[in-house]
């Protein structure tokens, strides 16, 4: 796994990262806005070799990969440098690769600056008079013209302003009208022109990431100042949360664009999908960026004193000059289920790598011999997706084959193994249909005891816990406290005898029915601030004084609430410094936020994709519905983005890289995702999807009642969206 550029990629972003802040400020682009094009700038970028990054050296060119062309792109957005940079980049790669000799001498001037070339999105055959990008600037353009590949010379004079949304270059040019080349035939030449296509979406994907982050980042900056009502208006949640959902948004964006370079380099099967859906995602998801951040800035946004105008528009400009981005996720949809071939671009060297490793794989196929050989189709019968698929049987062979308690260190008597092998463990276990919540919950209490418990405390519960005799549960909501945890007020008393008297309720302790034990957060003193008075203790759950009474789902799900009257524990029980509670809850929420729902979204597609495959829509199987296509494509780019954006936060973890809120990122993009998917699916699916009849079906049916639940328990996605606001966005703190 690696989310890193190598040096050289930093050295070279860093350089054009600073040439672009100098020589595409907001006032050059200002300046530039009549035509949309900076000539100077246009120079600066050819001499420091940005035109030439896509074309092969043996052409004289720097014969860079493809992501290297990206992080030039997304510089060029986050600066909205003024220029076709994306066009040109695609046509003078195209003009190294089918012009030859007889373009020498353009491909020269094009790389030095001199002269613009650009591309035609639609047959000419078809279409003679289409909208080109560097229209205006551009002097040769490439074009496909039935069977041929030719170069179309246009006269200055033939290239009209147009006055534009955006002042971007673009101008409607008669390519039917102008003297042409051919500069290559047959399938191969019209396979590395559509390539050439493909390859600007990328670009283009990567410029719309920069863009949209760069408008988040003026409107965090706004957010931070601008006061109103007394408060930063970044205070106010409906200024602050919509920002913290974007961000994931344009961060999945960017990832998607990796993620379709990643697949191009490996040949993988959904390549053509993944460029579509890259494309219509950054579209869609700069849109929304640029649009919330304008409002972030009141009226003044709408003034032209502000940069973010500029942001706004250029980030419509960009890709629709491609067409409604609408059709790309059609095209996704196609190109995922109903097999259309994409003609693919070369990828060159990728270093991002979403791999998660050998030793990922080799755990999955021991967790996978391990059900064969141990899970008879009885045990199978009773798997839940939740507490309720306890197996006491299961959970202690699981423990005896050291498959439990994956994540746990070696000295805490777990398997410690990394997070990407946990990662494909728990893959391993979704696909064999085991939900196992009891083992997670279990692994967190027991880290926290050997973290902050006594030894007594630890001889007492650590090696039945480690045997797979017992489990533990979680008591951390009260009837009068969810999100606000640390206003719990179950109260624990201490004794003369220094031992400890616990009394109160607990809401929502999940699996204290089958459980042996409980972390409890419980107030220790009641005349401080509310987060200085707490303790955390284990309870036992058996002890004289605990009722315990179920509460069901709707998701068919038990959980509890759990009554304490005069409990009493030693105090060896008690985790941490008294009163310093929140210390040990904080590592153990740590250990919750971290943890994305992408095996669950995946399990979903899936049953999304196998009912549309069984289901008549109008005489025809549905999956050959084109909007069911899209929609379907829509939960894989879903499913995608959160798979990259847990991803990221494991990586950040175990390569101890800066961490801004990529946990809580993870865990409210995902869950968000899988709910809206799961609506969506349960709709396209109608009315069969209501039943729960055995099959895909019930499936469906079962993920929409559960989805609702994974964006409340671990802490629901508002609380979520503020962390990701404060942390991700630096904005003020919403939350007392
Ligand atoms: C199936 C299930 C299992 C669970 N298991 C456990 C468990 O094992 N142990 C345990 O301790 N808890 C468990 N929980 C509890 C869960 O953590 C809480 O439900 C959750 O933290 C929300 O608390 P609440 O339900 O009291 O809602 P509240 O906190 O009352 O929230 C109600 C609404 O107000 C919003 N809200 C609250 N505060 C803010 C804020 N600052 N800004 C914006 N909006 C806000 C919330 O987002 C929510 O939409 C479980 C919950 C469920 C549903």
């Amino acid at each position: 796994m690696n989310f890193d550029l190598t040096d050289d990629q930093e050295m070279m972003r860093d350089m054009f990262a600073r040439f672009l802040d100098e020589h595409s400020s907001m006032a050059r682009v200002r300046a530039a806005a009549p035509t949309g094009f900076d000539s100077a700038l246009w120079q600066g970028l050819a001499e420091l070799g940005a035109l030439s990054i896509r074309v092969p050296e043996e052409a004289g060119g720097l014969g860079l990969g493809l992501f290297d062309a990206t992080i030039l792109m997304e510089e060029a957005g986050r600066t909205l440098a003024s220029g076709p940079l994306a066009e040109a980049l695609v046509a003078a790669r195209l003009l190294a690769q089918l012009g030859g000799e007889a373009t020498a001498d353009l491909l020269g001037r094009v790389l030095a600056g001199d002269a613009v070339a650009s591309f035609a999105f639609e047959d000419v055959a078809d279409t003679p008079v289409q909208w080109i990008g560097g229209g205006l600037v551009a002097e040769a353009v490439l074009a496909r013209s039935d069977n041929d590949i030719i170069l179309v010379t246009v006269p200055a004079e033939a290239r009209k302003a147009e006055d534009n949304l955006a002042s971007t270059p673009i101008a409607e040019i008669d390519l039917s009208a102008h003297p042409r080349t051919v500069l290559a035939s047959g399938a191969e030449a019209l396979a590395t022109f559509a390539a050439g296509i493909e390859e600007w979406k990328l670009l283009i994907a990567a410029g719309l990431a920069g863009i949209g982050r760069e408008a988040l980042k003026l409107a965090a900056a706004y957010a931070c100042e601008r006061k109103q009502f007394d408060q930063y208006i970044g205070q106010f949640q409906a200024i602050s949360h919509p920002l913290a959902d974007i961000l994931c948004e344009i961060d999945g964006g960017k990832f998607l664009v990796w993620k379709a370079i990643r697949d191009l380099a490996d040949g993988a099967p959904e390549t053509g999908g993944a460029i579509s859906i890259a494309a219509w995602w950054n579209a869609n998801s700069a849109a929304k960026a640029v649009a919330q951040s304008l409002h972030t800035f009141g009226g003044y946004g709408l003034t032209t004193e502000y940069d973010i105008f500029l942001y706004n528009l250029r980030a419509k400009a960009w890709p629709l000059i491609g067409g409604d981005p609408q059709r790309w996720l059609d095209e996704a949809g196609r190109r995922l289920y109903a097999a259309e071939a994409a003609a693919l671009p070369d990828a060159g060297p990728m270093p991002v790598d979403f791999d998660l490793g050998e030793a990922a794989q080799t755990i999955k196929d021991e967790i996978n011999a391990f059900f064969a050989a141990n899970v008879t189709p009885e045990m199978r019968a009773t798997f839940h997706y939740s507490w309720e698929g306890y197996n006491p049987e299961l959970n202690r062979k699981l423990a005896a084959q050291n498959l439990l308690y994956l994540g746990l260190p070696k000295d805490v008597g777990g398997r410690g193994l990394s997070a990407y092998e946990k990662t494909a463990a728990m893959d391993a276990f979704e696909e064999q249909g085991y939900n196992n919540p009891a083992a997670n919950v279990t692994q967190m209490v027991s880290l926290i005891i050997h973290r902050f418990g006594t030894d007594e405390l630890k001889q007492a519960v650590l090696p039945e816990i480690m045997r797979g005799e017992v489990i533990c549960s979680l008591g951390y909501s009260e009837p009068g406290s969810g999100s606000d945890v640390f206003a719990a007020q179950c109260r624990a008393t201490q004794e003369a005898d220094g031992s400890w008297r616990i009394d109160g309720t607990k809401m929502f302790t999940s699996g204290a029915n089958l459980s042996t034990y409980v972390l409890m957060l419980c107030r220790t003193n009641p005349d401080v601030a509310k987060h200085k008075g707490l303790t955390m203790f284990i309870v036992p759950l058996k002890a004289d004084g605990v009722t315990v009474q179920p509460v069901h789902t709707f998701q068919d799900e038990r959980t509890n609430i759990t009554f304490y009257d005069g409990v009493r524990i030693p105090d060896s029980w008690r985790l941490g410094e008294i009163d310093g509670g929140v210390r040990t809850m904080s590592a153990s929420l740590e250990l919750e936020h971290g943890g994305g729902f992408a095996k669950y979204q995946r399990k979903m597609l899936q049953a999304g994709e196998a009912l549309c495959r069984e289901l008549i829509h109008r005489g025809k199987p549905l999956i050959e519905d084109g909007g069911a296509q899209a929609r379907l494509a829509r939960t894989a780019a879903n499913l995608w983005a959160s798979e990259l954006i847990t991803y990221r936060a494991q990586w950040v973890m175990s390569e101890k890289k800066p961490n801004h809120a990529y946990g809580p990122m993870a865990k409210m993009f995902s869950s968000e995702k899988f709910l809206s998917d799961a609506r969506d699916l349960l709709d396209l699916t109608a009315p069969a999807s209501l039943s729960k009849r055995k099959g895909p079906a019930e499936e469906i049916n079962m993920f929409y009642r559960h989805a609702q639940g994974s964006t409340i328990y671990g802490g629901t996605s508002e609380v979520h969206r503020s962390m990701i606001a404060e942390k991700g966005l630096g904005l003020p703190r919403t939350r007392a």
